[in-house]
């Protein structure tokens, strides 16, 4: 509720509001919030409705297209006018735009991004494809916004509009409830998010900028699913590391990755295809393997490659992982296994607490290759080096790998390179207790590079 320009904006008509979700999981196209996404949803409205109630207001929850349930509910309360944040998701856009187009009074404020998609172009007038000049722009346009503090006052209507119940959504797993380790990882809604984002100048800066790649540590803000669901704006985190901006390198660190997202979110809205078809044609030609077994190993962290395994498990059990174990996992499932980007990022969808249609989408291609400004396709993250770099103990491996906890660390990101007396004083037997790896590191990254080149000098 804090710095929520409609919010605000409604507030200052002195009309009463109807604060309205609409949990659209029929649209043709939209898609499906994932499981993980699903369970932070329920709490976060829960924490939302709880806020609400305080200054006397209802959320109204309904469900279903939401273009219809929008509809049906201003007829019903008779409200004046709708005012949303601004969406990037094709679906959404399609549907405020023809809400607009009803004559309804829509209004529509930014929110979602730092700056208007429209107003950061090349001097061609064309959107940039290329992050650092994009970047470059949007640091020299002008500043974002300070935020808005909560409205004060909001009126309440005199007739509370009907609302759906939040547990009869369903949106918690039940039969069973796996979301023992999101309980024990996160606390979604506004309140926890501005700790979390307390946390960026009381500690995460200082050591931001050489530890960010770090998976063994502590190192970044974990602010990801709270921007997300809107609970924390990107805003608030620009505006947060501004007085220290100047002061702690980590600061201007910080930003660029807020600039990763804005970078994303402006792909998306130019290419809004972005989540379905590769970025760069030429890679609808590639071939994919298509193998049930390896996907599943991948899936559940079984691959025999202890970093993958660890960031596998990680997302598992928290519905979050780092951004470098995100990196090595795609990179190992899109290169070396040869599977689709989209195999991923789906999996990535359903597990992931921040599932994001932005970032998931472009981020996953940026590591297949596809993408815009990928990863040159040379660039074939090898987990043992990325281990042994940027796990350098081993901490992260054995706290998400429990069997290779006894391993001395020069072994622990390559177990299958460890001498015979070394696995069993160590309690591992290849095989047994954990898996070889399921693909040969170095077969299939020269397999890749193959086609890859080939794909390059196809016309
Ligand atoms: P911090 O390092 O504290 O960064 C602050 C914020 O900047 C993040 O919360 C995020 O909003 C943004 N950010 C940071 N890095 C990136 C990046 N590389 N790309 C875009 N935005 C970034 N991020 C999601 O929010 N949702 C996704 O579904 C998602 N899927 C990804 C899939 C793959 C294959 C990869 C490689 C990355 C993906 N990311 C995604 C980006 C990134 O990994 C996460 O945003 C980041 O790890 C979140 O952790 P944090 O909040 O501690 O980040």
């Amino acid at each position: 509720m804090t710095d929520h320009r409609a919010l605000t904006a409604a507030a200052a008509t002195g009309r009463p509001i109807v604060p309205v979700y609409v949990l659209d999981d029929t649209t043709p196209g939209a898609w499906r919030a994932g499981a993980a996404s699903r369970w932070w949803l329920h709490h976060s409205l829960e924490s939302l409705g709880g806020q609400l109630g305080a200054l006397g207001l209802r959320l109204v929850l309904r469900r279903g297209p939401a273009l219809a349930a929008l509809q049906r509910l201003l007829d019903e309360s008779g409200a004046g006018g709708l005012y949303c944040t601004r969406a990037f998701e094709p679906w959404a856009r399609h549907d405020e735009d023809r809400l607009a187009m009803l004559g309804i009074d829509l209004r529509r404020f930014p929110g979602t991004v730092l700056f208007d998609p429209g107003t950061i172009r090349t001097a061609a007038g064309t959107p940039f494809r290329v992050f650092t000049p994009f970047w470059n722009a949007c640091r020299a346009a002008a500043a974002p916004e300070p935020p808005l503090p909560r409205p004060g006052r909001l009126t309440a209507p005199r007739t509370v509009p009907h609302s759906d119940s939040l547990a009869d959504w369903g949106l918690l797993p039940t039969g069973p409830d796996w979301a023992g380790g999101l309980r024990a990882s996160w606390h979604p809604g506004e309140p926890p998010g501005r700790e979390r984002l307390a946390r960026i100048t009381t500690g995460v800066l200082e050591h931001y900028r050489e530890a960010r790649d770090r998976p063994d540590l502590d190192t970044t803000s974990r602010l990801s699913p709270h921007l997300h669901f809107g609970e924390v704006s990107v805003n608030q985190c620009w505006h947060a590391t501004g007085a220290a901006a100047a002061a702690t390198p980590g600061a201007e660190a910080f930003r660029r990755q807020l600039g990763w997202r804005e970078f994303c979110y402006h792909l998306l809205y130019h290419w809004p295809t972005l989540p379905e078809r590769p970025f760069q044609p030429k890679f609808a030609r590639l071939r994919y393997a298509a193998d049930p077994a390896a996907l599943d190993r991948w899936q559940r962290g079984h691959t025999g490659i202890p970093i993958v395994d660890a960031g596998m498990r990680q997302l598992r059990h928290s519905g979050w992982l780092h951004n470098r174990a995100r990196m090595i996992v795609a990179s190992l499932l899109t290169k070396n296994l040869r599977m689709h980007w989209r195999t991923g990022a789906a999996w990535f969808w359903d597990t992931l607490v921040d599932a994001d249609l932005a970032n998931n989408s472009a981020s996953w291609q940026w590591v297949a290759g596809s993408g815009a400004d990928a990863a040159p396709y040379f660039r074939i993250f090898n987990p043992v080096l990325q281990g042994r770099k940027f796990d350098p103990d081993g901490a992260y491996v054995r706290r998400y790998v429990p069997e290779l906890r006894h391993l001395p660390a020069r072994f622990v990101h390559a177990p299958w390179e460890a001498p015979a007396p070394t696995l069993a004083a160590s309690g591992i037997e290849l095989g047994a207790t954990y898996p070889y790896p399921c693909v040969d590191l170095s077969e299939s990254r020269r397999r890749a590079l193959a086609e890859y080149r080939a794909l390059g000098r196809q016309p």
